[in-house]
């Protein structure tokens, strides 16, 4: 099934550099900044720099180097955050929406790093 990237979505005008983002870290294929509603004490989004609408996508179409560099960059982003388990941290939580069930606001393939407090059941309201 192909892919619809939508480039006029509001990650691919950050990269675009047409609107502004509090960047962490920036890699060849890869860019962390803070979440613009953070619902935790740490609320970052890691993406890919490349055209991918979801993590299907992404592992579907995506170069070895530019996952490689993704899961590397979230793994070297936890851990400087101090909240990676491997490391001494408390734990966080990786969420990646997908489509209309998952309300899926921003159709470019994100991973939210939650963190800095115990954050719950993993749903609200499980079926
Ligand atoms: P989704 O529901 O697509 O998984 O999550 C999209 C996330 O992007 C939301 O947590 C939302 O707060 C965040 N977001 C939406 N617009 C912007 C923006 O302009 N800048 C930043 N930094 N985050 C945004």
């Amino acid at each position: 099934m192909p892919y619809d990237y939508d480039d006029q979505n509001i990650f691919a005008k950050i990269l675009r550099g047409e609107i502004p983002n509090k960047t962490i870290c920036e890699t060849e294929h890869t860019l962390a900044f803070h979440d613009i509603r953070p619902q935790a004490p740490v609320h970052v989004l890691v993406i890919p720099k490349g055209a991918y609408v979801n993590a299907d996508h992404f592992g579907a179409e995506a170069s070895e180097a530019e996952i490689v560099d993704f899961y590397r960059t979230l793994a070297k982003l936890s851990a400087d955050l101090g909240v990676a388990p491997g490391t001494g941290g408390a734990g966080y939580r990786v969420i990646g929406n997908a489509g209309p069930d998952s309300h899926q606001e921003v159709p470019h393939f994100h991973m939210h790093i939650l963190a800095g407090r115990s954050l719950g059941a993993m749903l609200v309201h499980p079926a």
